[in-house]
């Protein structure tokens, strides 16, 4: 049998802060295929986030197939934004949401990497556009480059920072949308923008890292998804609706189905694909023309 086997592998998968977005289920599906996995969550959701997995309530979603629990190696605070404690503005580093956190930038979560003896797997599920619900007409400059900062050069730090402490033959995974390569009317603030750049970066660095370390960088577009970023941007019921009408398989995609096709990417079993875009959108990126009727 050809299973995807993670075990004695560590992940770190950034950007969870509750359990409906993809990165909870790529956590699990990690999890599920032998993994150590440590999350990083965003301070403002940091102890909400903890004391969720605490609750009973979150039994469902931490329980794996099989029945085992998904035990996380560690959760740490992290502002994708900030590469370095000096750069954050002292307002922020004062806020009662950050204060007590130690160091939630980049190279805080390297060192705290570090000390927990290396990685072998990097997953970035994170994005932010304070703007994202104007149009990129009406969008300002600091709007634009805060979402490809957090969405996008975040992702080439932790590719910088973590690269030297993961083990030959790792990878990199980030999430990419639609929105980057064609045109999506409400996707704005400058996001489209950034996924661009999140899979041109992923292209470049998949040859920097592969000479540099070996490692592999890879990207998932995933289809519309209903989780609490994708709430924040508008009519997401809709573009699922949209999609899975004109979609050659017409059901909404799952978080398992993205968190499977990431533990694919991350495991040996992908050791010859890098720098790639993988679609995990029930074929939609493949249509030219949206079905209005019933086709056979
Ligand atoms: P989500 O809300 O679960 O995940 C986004 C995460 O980003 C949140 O946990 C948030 O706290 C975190 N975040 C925001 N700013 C941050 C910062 N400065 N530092 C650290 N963390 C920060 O939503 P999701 O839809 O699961 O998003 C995960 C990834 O998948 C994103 O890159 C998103 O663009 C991508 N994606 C989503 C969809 C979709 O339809 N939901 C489709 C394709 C791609």
């Amino acid at each position: 049998m050809l299973a995807i086997d993670l075990g004695g592998k560590h992940a770190l998968v950034a950007g969870v802060g509750d359990e409906r977005g993809l990165g909870f289920g790529i956590a699990r599906a990690l999890a599920q295929a032998g993994a150590t996995v440590s999350v990083a969550t965003w301070p403002p959701l940091y102890k909400m986030f903890k004391l969720m997995l605490a609750r009973p309530t979150s039994e469902p979603w931490l329980t794996l197939a099989g029945g085992t629990k998904l035990e996380l190696a560690a959760i740490h605070p992290f502002d994708a934004e900030f590469d370095r404690l000096e750069d954050v503005p002292a307002e922020l580093r004062d806020h009662r949401r950050y204060k007590d956190l130690g160091d939630f930038t980049t190279s805080g979560l390297a060192a705290a990497v570090a000390a927990q003896g290396g990685v072998d797997i990097v997953v970035h599920s994170l994005a932010n556009a304070p703007e994202v619900q104007k149009p990129l007409l009406e969008t300002s400059r600091a709007g634009y480059l805060a979402a490809v900062s957090a969405s996008a050069y975040s992702h080439v730090s932790l590719v910088q920072h973590l690269g030297p402490l993961m083990r030959p033959g790792g990878s990199f995974l980030s999430l990419s949308y639609l929105a980057g390569t064609r045109v999506v009317p409400g996707y704005g603030g400058g996001m489209s923008s950034a996924k661009a750049a999140l899979e041109s970066d992923a292209r470049v660095l998949a040859f920097e890292a592969g000479r540099r370390w070996g490692h592999r960088v890879n990207v998932i577009s995933a289809g519309p998804y209903k989780s609490r970023a994708a709430e924040a941007i508008g009519p997401i019921d809709r573009m699922i609706q949209y999609t899975t009408h004109a979609a050659p398989l017409q059901t909404p995609i799952t978080a398992e189905e993205v968190g499977a096709t990431a533990a694919f990417l991350s495991s040996p079993l992908a050791s010859g694909i890098t720098g790639t875009v993988v679609y995990v959108d029930k074929g939609y990126a493949a249509m030219g023309l949206a079905v209005d009727r019933p086709v056979t």
